[in-house]
């Protein structure tokens, strides 16, 4: 908790999932929120038999919708893959659920059963629609938050171009019925604002990690200490005026924020589609998605915070480029045994971080927050590099 602000990183994924680390479970998770300053974690892969059986054994209900496991927040939160066919298109979907109650976990598991193998994998890949599944959810759990999962991303994205459609309420009849839009690491909420539908949402923003590691690398932050989720899904939904707003990995360190060929090692932010290199389709990048489907020339001012981080990681890489002859092992020890990682990269003003540990970076996180470093951008997969130049 840092002055009455909870942090919430709500999408994640756990040792149940493909790729995810072995320590990924409620366990490893619970040790490293307080560490990093997560004051409320989302469970992720709620519908996976053995981590269900885990959340049912460790959580204890504290408010609605919260539970506790040690000195560790959980809200019970879970990811879906709906593929599925429209008007002969495959469609293919990922959907954010956080659901009040363990009950409500039981109850629509019964009910998505027949649409899908839901004990493959942690995130159940569903033969359902978009619409079809916010039906299901909401008659088992009217208080649920329903999520479209990073919109933008080209083959799982809701707006994605691959996949999705051009406007929400192309897949479904009333997209209001989603609590909030979450941005992605290929985008943030600024871009976003290009776009007049999504005027009516606020945005949200999570890890997404598939390793305890990568918790916080972004996260939604909401005023006030004692929430539940009637609090937390007014404050996505702009019911109450208590979402502060989010922090965001710059969307050019994404891995799909610009136009490009991973293997042709080729990039473009302009509107080429073809590849000059080997003359085919480029991977399109989340950039111009946004450009084509905007018909505004400037984006629209919104009321919410937006706090431009880098990952732990970087920084500590940053740390010893400055610091020849100090390990990364003991860079990272350090900064995770004085400072909650939430703390260090969005909150704490500079001087405060240079009182608190030996490496005078504050004014390099202050120029990180405000937005002002220059990227190689990120496209095709593969992620954008951060231009370092000396910091004084
Ligand atoms: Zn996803
Ligand atoms: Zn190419």
């Amino acid at each position: 908790m840092y002055e009455n602000i909870t942090v919430l990183d709500l999408h994640i994924h756990t040792k149940y999932s493909i790729a995810c680390s072995k320590d990924a479970d409620l366990k490893g998770y619970a040790g490293l929120g307080k560490l990093k300053g997560i004051d409320i974690l989302g469970t992720g892969d709620m519908f996976k038999k053995e981590h269900l059986d885990e959340i049912k054994k460790h959580l204890i209900p504290e408010e609605k919708g919260i539970y506790k496991y040690n000195d560790q927040k959980f809200m019970l939160s879970g990811e879906l893959s709906l593929i599925y066919r429209e008007s002969g298109i495959v469609k293919k979907v990922h959907i954010l659920l956080i659901l009040s109650s363990i009950e409500a976990i039981d109850k629509i598991k019964k009910e998505i059963l027949p649409y899908g193998k839901i004990e493959s994998t942690g995130r159940p890949i569903l033969k359902l629609s978009t619409q079809d599944l916010i039906d299901l959810v909401k008659n088992n759990d009217a208080d649920s938050i329903i999520i479209p999962a990073h919109i933008w991303t080209p083959h799982f994205g809701i707006l994605g171009r691959k996949s999705g459609y051009d406007r929400l309420s192309h897949a479904v009849k009333n997209p209001k019925e989603f609590s909030a839009i979450e941005t992605g690491l290929s985008s943030d909420p600024e871009m976003n604002r290009y776009i007049e539908e999504l005027d009516a949402f606020n945005m949200v923003s999570f890890s997404d990690a598939h390793s305890p590691g990568k918790l916080a690398r972004e996260f939604t932050m909401i005023r006030g200490n004692k929430l539940d989720i009637d609090i937390i899904r007014n404050a996505f939904e702009n019911k109450n005026d208590k979402l502060i707003g989010t922090a965001e990995f710059y969307p050019e360190e994404g891995k799909y924020y610009a136009s490009g060929h991973r293997k042709c090692n080729y990039y473009t932010l302009d509107k080429n589609e073809i590849c000059p290199i080997c003359k085919k389709p480029l991977t399109e990048g989340v950039l111009k998605r946004i450009k084509d489907l905007s018909g505004r020339k400037k984006p629209i001012k919104h009321n919410k915070q937006t706090i431009y981080t880098l990952p732990f990681d970087r920084i500590v890489r940053y740390i010893k480029k400055q610091k020849m002859g100090t390990s990364l092992k003991a860079i990272r020890k350090k900064l995770i045994d004085n400072i909650p990682e939430t703390h260090l990269t969005a909150f704490m003003n500079g001087k405060e971080i240079d009182k608190t540990i030996p490496y005078s970076i504050g004014c390099f996180i202050e120029k990180i927050r405000s937005r002002e470093l220059e990227f190689n951008p990120g496209y095709d997969g593969v992620y954008g590099e951060p231009i370092i130049r000396e910091v004084k």
